[in-house]
């Protein structure tokens, strides 16, 4: 198994739209690995294969305390089951430091295939249906920090940009 690296915003590659995935081979599943890899050292809850600049549509979760849940959504879809938006406070891998409630359907139909291309379905409430938006917008080139206003999105931009000028 192998660490990626995680881009951050602002860079350009995170606005890529995945594609969907034809086959779930033993290619995809090296790279599900990996990817878990990356999210438990980083460490965080959910990443999208867009995150470690795979345009493919593939996402990892675990939100267990022991982190021994782990969840694969390949060619994730997801329908809202309640009109009304609710706020919840996110962060991102790739916005490393910056937490922001975002509001978005708090109950969620999620379509998927599993790690061996075979399809399920489930609803999801509270944390796991606001992930799986998060994660699905990253496919689409999307991320929380859109949600914010200009001025907080351009602080946040600036301050990264400042980091990554420090690092490298
Ligand atoms: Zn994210």
């Amino acid at each position: 198994m192998a660490i990626l690296t995680i881009l951050e915003f602002p860079d350009p590659r995170l606005r890529t739209i995945a594609k969907p995935i034809e086959t779930v081979d033993d290619g995809i599943r090296r790279l599900i690995d990996d990817m878990f890899e990356t999210m438990y050292a980083a460490p965080g809850i959910g990443l999208a294969a867009t995150q470690v600049n795979v345009h493919k549509r593939l996402v990892v979760m675990d939100l267990s305390e022991d982190k021994n849940e782990p969840r694969v959504f390949i060619n994730p879809e997801f329908e809202a089951l309640t009109e009304e938006l609710e706020p919840y406070q996110e962060g991102c891998l790739s916005v490393p430091g910056f937490y922001e409630n975002v509001d978005r359907p708090q109950k969620v139909r999620i379509r998927a295939l599993d790690r061996d291309g075979q399809p399920f379905e489930l609803v999801a409430e509270g944390l796991l249906a606001v992930c799986i938006q998060h994660e699905c917008d990253h496919l689409n080139g999307k991320l929380f920090v859109d949600y914010l206003s200009t001025l907080k999105r351009d602080r946040i931009r600036k301050k990264l940009e400042k980091q990554h000028r420090q690092h490298g």
